[in-house]
């Protein structure tokens, strides 16, 4: 229990229902932050949690301050944390109401009403001599006591079905035990031996980093092994000289791991990151067991050793008998799966490698299938709503557009037109995204939809997230809408008042046809007469609420999002599933290869020498940084003090320009207008221009710290180049010794293609990086990777569309609705189907 003292006037627990229907209701819109009778949500949630009583048996009151306060942050939270948070509340709360509502000591029992069988909310008590309940509290398990039970209560972990789905993060394979002489490169392994040497010290380059030094032995060699260690938890000495007692020179101790050539000397061998675990400490049963098996490594915290969990979660297993496998039968036999109950033993105590891979793979099925049924669910239920706006294929405006077109579409702009055009005549509003690569002509299809609305006395909107982007898309309709004689206006945040209520009024009436924006356009002053179709471009740049927005300009109108940050297709599947997806995977004719070359910083005389040939031919070209201001820390160069040093010392002769974040948007403009119009030569930017600005005439990308960057964000700053006819070039300094970053970067130089990039890229640093942490949104899997459960995602996609197929409603399979409710729920914090 905490110091901190109830709020006098709040001794009543909260309305339990009333708190799980808003937190329900708000994932169901959308993580909006709904306007309730009285509060907004975050308000209602703030103040309800903070009613929940210190005395609430779970000791969780200061989980509940803490996530008080967390709502009241809500408003300004990306639309990812909401999710999260609301995720989070929606798990936790079940369990303090049950623990609120039932007391601690046993109740007199009463008959037990059957709790569901898959994932329970709200659940008795209950006890059983043999087979411990699901639900039973880990404090009346046998053999885990209530101190354990309290600390366990820290991981999360409540009852013993929560115990079941806590995955080992790791094993150690005695079944693959070596002699430490037989260590060889690339294979996994353990090996056993008594500790030689131990060091635990904090680095003397960097405090926050503890390193933890090892040398075992047997009787055929040695080994060095380290580990290392981030935060100021493992730099504290008392933890330090904790780990010394641990590894006393003689302990027996099991390591396991990837071999890999150490850094000490050409022919050492020694573990990565290995596992390790203390053999002859205890005479606990469960380690006696361990010889000859895989044991699991879970994560731990203050309190609960792997001992522990281990002996808790072996007390818990024989509860799988009671799980019943949601998944229809013939399901799990066309795809080799095993049952559930067999796949959660096996996954903490599994007899063999073999047994653990097909549990893991029966899990991880389990995490991307429900993932995936839940999101062809919503997809199912907004083909179901209606919209009034049926709008043609085919007409005179269309086809004067298409005749005044400059040039032929290519053969995947029409396919993705056709795409477009037939979900235009459906009565259900479309939702479907167009991935393209830079370059690809994304903008041309978004204004042939945009013409078929306004040829049916509609209006549209287009959204980009930059001014420049918003006023680039606006020139290249003023040139098409003025031979169509159609009025289109722009409006962004520095569009003059008097310009701005004219256009107002224009909208209104119905007058303007088209309006091109940036987030000026959700204002709540601009009100649409009649809006058809609603676009966005660069839609990842915008949150969920700011989509939603400009959808509620009109009344259920087709939106069509446009992305040109190409995705792996297991992340699209992720984050899409829902979603229409159409790929323009071509790029129009006459385009060359761009020349891409990763150059040291010692080779930058000769990018200097290629830059000035070029601007000497007439071509521009961008100098790209990462940062606006110095930072001391990174040592990153200034755009500012760049542009002086290449204007002065190294081009003299032309004009250098300067862009970055920092500039008024006005100064911004000037910029980018001198740029196009020819006026500067050379142009150093921040990563301002890696949003579509597009002035062919630019034949080299200039790329300094190239090795800060991602490689989907280097594609699309390279994609500012090779937009005209001639031999375009792209130069990425690398600053990084070393070979992960000079391997990421040669990625650049084999491949234009965006998917393949990104492919790469999350290979490289993972899918949360690709993707810019921030607003990821991507679920928290408990197993399931995206760069290596690919194919089983695959599975889970096509076996959850085959089972939508058959029965849409899950009529049948009344286990498989509850649980997805509750998976889907937990893995995304969106929408309860039932
Ligand atoms: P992005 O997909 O990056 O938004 P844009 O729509 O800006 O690409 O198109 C890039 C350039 O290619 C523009 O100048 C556009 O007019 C031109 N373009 C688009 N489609 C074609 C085509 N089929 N043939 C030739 N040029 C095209
Ligand atoms: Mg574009």
């Amino acid at each position: 229990m905490t110091s901190s003292s109830p709020n006098p006037d709040t001794a009543t627990p909260p309305d339990w229902t009333r708190l799980q229907q808003a937190l329900a209701v708000e994932a169901d819109r959308g993580f909006n932050n709904l306007q309730g009778k009285q509060y907004r949500f975050h308000e209602f949630l703030s103040l309800s949690l903070h009613q929940i009583p210190a005395d609430v048996p779970t000791g969780d009151y200061d989980r509940w301050q803490r996530l008080a306060q967390r709502f009241r942050e809500y408003p300004d939270l990306s639309y990812g944390d909401r999710r999260h948070l609301v995720a989070e509340t929606r798990q936790t709360l079940p369990r303090t109401r049950l623990s609120y509502e039932a007391p601690p000591e046993p109740s007199p029992t009463k008959a037990v009403p059957t709790a569901p069988r898959t994932a329970p909310l709200i659940a008795p008590t209950h006890h059983t001599a043999i087979i411990p309940h699901l639900d039973l509290p880990l404090s009346k398990l046998n053999g885990v006591g209530p101190r354990s039970a309290q600390n366990l209560a820290k991981l999360n972990l409540l009852t013993v079905q929560d115990l079941l789905y806590y995955y080992p993060r790791d094993y150690i394979d005695y079944a693959r035990q070596v002699n430490i002489r037989d260590l060889e490169e690339g294979s996994t392994v353990t090996v056993v031996g008594s500790v030689k040497r131990f060091n635990c010290f904090t680095s003397p380059k960097n405090k926050k980093l503890t390193i933890f030094e090892l040398v075992l032995r047997d009787r055929s060699g040695e080994v060095k092994l380290s580990r290392f260690f981030a935060g100021t938890r493992y730099s504290n000495r008392g933890w330090q000289e904790s780990q010394k007692r641990i590894y006393a020179p003689g302990t027996t101790v099991a390591a396991s791991g990837l071999v890999k050539l150490s850094t000490y000397g050409p022919s050492c061998k020694t573990l990565q990151d290995p596992e390790l675990e203390v053999l002859d400490r205890s005479n606990s049963p469960i380690e006696s067991l361990n010889i000859g098996r895989v044991l699991p490594v879970y994560s731990l915290t203050e309190g609960v050793g792997s001992d522990t969990l281990r002996r808790s979660v072996i007390a818990a297993l024989p509860a799988t008998q009671q799980l019943t496998d949601p998944l229809p039968p013939s399901l799990r036999e066309q795809y080799d799966l095993l049952p559930l109950p067999q796949a959660i033993s096996q996954i903490h105590f599994p007899d063999d490698g073999d047994q653990l891979a097909l549990a893991r793979c029966r899990l991880v099925f389990d995490e991307f299938f429900y993932l995936q049924l839940g999101m062809l669910r919503r997809r199912q239920r907004q083909r179901q709503e209606q919209t009034q706006i049926q709008l043609a294929p085919t007409g005179e405006l269309l086809d004067r557009f298409y005749q005044l077109l400059p040039f032929a579409l290519t053969q995947a702009q029409q396919r993705v037109i056709k795409d477009i055009l037939n979900d235009l005549q459906q009565p259900s509003p479309m939702n479907r995204l167009v991935q393209g690569d830079v370059g690809s002509g994304k903008t041309v299809v978004a204004v042939v939809a945009l013409v078929a609305a306004i040829q049916a006395g509609y209006q549209g909107a287009l959204m980009a997230p930059t001014e420049v982007l918003a006023e680039q898309h606006y020139r290249k309709l003023v040139d098409w809408f003025t031979l169509l004689h159609l009025p289109v206006e722009l409006l962004t945040g520095s569009t003059k008042a008097a310009k701005r209520r004219t256009i107002h009024n224009q909208l209104a009436t119905g007058e303007l046809p088209l309006l091109v924006g940036t987030h000026a356009l959700i204002q709540e002053a601009v009100t649409f007469n009649r809006l058809g179709l609603a676009v966005i471009d660069e839609q990842h740049r915008f949150g969920v609420q700011q989509r939603a927005l400009l959808q509620q300009k009109g009344n259920n109108p087709h939106v069509l999002t446009m992305t040109a940050t190409p995705i792996p297709r297991t992340l699209a599947l992720t984050l899409h599933g829902d979603l229409e997806v159409s790929q323009i995977d071509e790029l129009p004719p006459g385009r060359q290869a761009i020349q891409t070359t990763v150059l040291q910083g010692r080779d930058r005389p000769h990018a200097y020498t290629l830059i000035r040939r070029e601007v000497a031919q007439g071509r521009q070209v961008y100098v790209v940084l990462p940062l606006v201001e110095e930072s001391e820390k990174l040592d990153l160069k200034s755009a500012i003090e760049e542009q002086a040093h290449l204007q002065t010392k190294i081009f003299p002769e032309f004009t250098v320009g300067l862009l970055h974040g920092r500039m008024t948007s006005a100064e911004k403009d000037r910029a980018i207008t001198a740029f196009r119009d020819g006026e500067t030569a050379i142009l150093v930017s921040t990563t301002v221009v890696e949003v579509g600005v597009d002035v062919p005439n630019a034949t080299v990308m200039l790329i300094e710290e190239a090795d800060r960057f991602g490689l989907a964000q280097l594609h699309q700053l390279r994609g500012r180049v090779g937009r005209g006819a001639a031999q375009s070039y792209c130069l990425l300094i690398n600053n990084k010794k070393g070979d992960i970053a000079s391997q990421r970067l040669k990625v650049m130089e084999q491949s234009q293609d965006g998917f393949f990039i990104s492919e790469m890229d999350m290979r490289f640093r993972g899918p949360g990086e690709v993707l810019g942490t921030r607003q990821s949104g991507l679920p928290d899997f408990a197993l399931a990777s995206l760069v290596n459960d690919q194919d089983v995602l695959y599975m889970a996609r096509q076996a959850a569309e085959d089972l939508m197929a058959q029965d849409p409603q899950l009529q049948d399979w009344p286990d498989l609705r509850e649980t997805l409710a509750y998976r889907y729920q937990r893995l995304m914090g969106g929408s309860i189907l039932t």
